[in-house]
């Protein structure tokens, strides 16, 4: 079944040129030209991704998103076209996931559309995997990993985790024994509109290390692919 995509723009000439390009690339595509019109097809329809305007008639793009927010976990890219509105848009007090400014590359959009979809389906997919393995607590020797408390101990004490590193600790270890790339550990950990780049993984790691290594210069548990990334142990 095709993604559903709701583009929600008040100008006919871009509205069409998106909808146009969406359709080539295989989506199935819904309209809407004011933010409650937005809101009542969102509702109706639960798209799997909405490109919001936020210069709209009735209600604005920001309206709509702090709406939808509330109902539906969905992505919602912002299309942004003066600099206050990026403002608020990165201060993401209403929750959009990404935004491009006008004017737009559509080949930059498709590409975003397709990364934040995918996105969607791998946490959807490690969900599921999640709920036929119920596991509270692993071990890894004197390793200990709570998902409940989502806290670490080492030989019983507590490594009081940031929640960034709690998450990459938890990626590593579902993937354990598998090279994961900077990238890809970028993108499932920061999500894909994180502008950080890889480094951050880079000195995540070695937090991490300086927490659950016992020699964090000579790490057994989190080792280095060279020119590749990173491969958990156990
Ligand atoms: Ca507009």
């Amino acid at each position: 079944m095709s993604d559903k995509i709701l583009v929600v723009e008040d100008e006919i000439a871009l509205r069409d040129t998106l909808a146009y390009n969406l359709t080539k690339q295989g989506y199935d595509v819904e309209t809407a030209d004011d933010g409650q019109r937005a809101i009542e097809i969102a509702r109706k329809t639960k798209p799997d991704l909405i490109i919001l305007d936020i210069m709209l008639p009735i209600l604005d793009g920001f309206e709509v998103c702090r709406v939808i927010r509330q109902e539906m976990n969905i992505p919602i890219i912002m299309l942004t076209a003066k600099d206050e509105e990026i403002d608020r848009v990165i201060g993401l007090e209403m929750g959009a996931d990404d935004y491009v400014t006008k004017p737009f590359s559509m080949r930059e959009l498709m590409a975003r559309v397709k990364a934040h979809l995918r996105r969607v389906r791998l946490i959807r997919a490690e969900i599921d995997t999640e709920a036929q393995i119920p596991k509270e607590i692993i071990n890894f020797g004197d390793l200990t990993i709570d998902m409940t408390r989502r806290e670490a101990y080492k030989n019983n004490q507590p490594l009081n985790l940031k929640p960034k590193e709690f998450d990459l600790l938890l990626f590593l270890v579902r993937h354990k024994g598998q090279m994961l790339s900077r990238e890809l550990i970028l993108e499932r950990v920061w999500g894909w509109d994180f502008s950080g780049g890889s480094r951050t993984v880079d000195v995540h790691i070695r937090w991490l290390r300086e927490k659950i290594e016992d020699d964090p210069a000579q790490p057994r548990r989190i080792l280095t692919v060279r020119g590749s990334g990173y491969r958990f142990e156990g």
